[in-house]
């Protein structure tokens, strides 16, 4: 009988890499791809060597799944990279970094980015002292994101730091602790990526998004 597996982990066993999408559960044995790393479906050894597109394809998904980014706002966020004048691969990926709901997750508010989506958009979360539920938004140096002062929001937000208190990336520093709060102290650079993205391939997506 085939093995359910979770359909989150799904997306990481299609990759054939691990996305980190479900928190602690990923850094335990476990973990769909450490038990098995195969992509879904019973005939997954009859494909053959990925096309040259399908190759570039594949890296975007990999960033779009990680982020939990859709197509249409990815291509946003590549037509703003590509006016920066700065590299654009490199941009595109710093610009992820600078999406509320990333933030929330990289400072330790939240399991991973679907939890920290969900906190914003449930309205648990304050920008610059201002409820904000826009998980999608980009933040700018300087701005504080604070969890809001009331039991049920600190209660979930304590929770995680309590367990399992990450520590917090070069371009953000956590504030407090009563009630949680961090700030983005800088913009991101390539450097300050989530490590466990850093080997992506910036220039492959460039190249898909550019045909
Ligand atoms: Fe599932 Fe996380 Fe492992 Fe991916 S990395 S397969 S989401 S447990």
């Amino acid at each position: 009988m085939a093995r359910h597996i979770d359909p989150v982990c799904r997306l990481c066993r299609r990759e054939g890499i691990k996305l980190y999408l479900k928190g602690s559960r990923c850094d335990s044995p476990k973990c769909a791809i450490e038990r098995r790393n195969q992509a879904p479906g019973m005939h997954w050894q009859r494909r053959g060597k990925p096309s040259e597109y399908g190759l570039r394809l594949r890296e975007k998904q990999k960033l779009k799944r990680f982020y939990g980014v859709l197509e249409r706002q990815f291509r946003r966020y590549f037509e703003l990279a590509s006016r920066s004048p700065e590299n654009t691969g490199e941009m595109l990926l710093t610009i992820m970094e600078r999406r509320l709901d990333n933030v929330v997750h990289r400072l330790g508010f939240a399991p991973n980015r679907a939890a920290a989506r969900q906190l914003v958009s449930h309205g648990h979360v304050q920008l610059n002292g201002r409820a904000c539920n826009i998980p999608s938004l980009l933040l700018k140096a300087g701005d504080t994101v604070t969890v809001k002062s009331r039991p049920r929001s600190l209660q979930l937000v304590k929770l995680h730091l309590q367990e399992n208190p990450p520590p917090v990336p070069d371009f953000l520093e956590r504030l407090g602790n009563d009630p949680p709060e961090g700030r983005m102290t800088r913009l991101p650079t390539r450097g300050d990526v989530d490590p466990r993205i850093q080997d992506i391939r910036e220039q492959l997506i460039i190249e898909v998004c550019s045909r």
